[in-house]
């Protein structure tokens, strides 16, 4: 118990001040009990797990963190923040770095990236997210005429089952616009 209190403080220090302290604060109270690994739903798909990623926020391996697709595959569904029993803001911290990785542009999350910013034009726009809408604005973010392709069988699938509607793409009233102006100023997103 000594080792793992001493842990913390040294921690805080670890790595100095840059760009990963708001979230190296986020988890400085971390005991690598793993409780969020274990309530994490999407973990079966992560290179690192939740408990690991704390662990390298708080040494400072920046470029392991980045290395890494765990952030990109949380799902926001707050098992995590709820379980863990320092009550620590996890999935505040897991969309922090979905933030840092967005506005550096970092190539290897590239397709996440496009992938989150066209579900939330098709919600800025509408209030909610259009499907049809949705998947068009992110093949046209990709610049991959081949990637419609890749979805060309599930869409058919959720077509026949009535879960893609037919609609066609449109600015709409940008029923949510003001609110996304104000997160992102907050925010300071790019
Ligand atoms: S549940 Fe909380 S204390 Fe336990 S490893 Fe995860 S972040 Fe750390
Ligand atoms: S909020 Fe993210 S990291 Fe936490 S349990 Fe849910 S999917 Fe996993």
């Amino acid at each position: 118990m000594t080792t793992k209190v001493k842990e913390e403080i040294d921690f805080s220090d670890a790595a100095g001040s840059d760009d990963l302290t708001p979230v190296r604060e986020m988890v400085q109270a971390c005991i690598q009990c793993g409780t969020c690994t274990g309530s994490c739903p999407n973990e079966f798909a992560m290179d690192v797990t939740p408990r690991r990623l704390w662990r390298l926020v708080l040494t400072g391996q920046r470029e392991e963190i980045f290395q890494s697709q765990t952030f990109t595959l949380c799902s926001a569904c707050y098992y995590c923040t709820l379980r863990c029993p320092r009550g620590l803001p996890l999935t505040e911290a897991m969309g922090a770095l979905k933030q840092l990785a967005a506005r550096e542009g970092l190539t290897r999350h590239r397709q996440s990236i496009l992938f989150y910013k066209s579900f939330l034009e098709s919600v800025r726009r509408h209030g909610r997210v259009r499907e049809m809408e949705f998947m068009t604005l992110y093949f046209n973010a990709m610049k991959n005429p081949l990637l419609p392709l890749r979805f060309a069988a599930l869409g058919v699938k959720l077509m026949l089952k009535g879960k893609l509607p037919l609609q066609i793409p449109s600015k709409g009233g940008g029923a949510l616009a003001a609110l996304f102006r104000q997160a992102a100023e907050l925010e300071e997103v790019p």
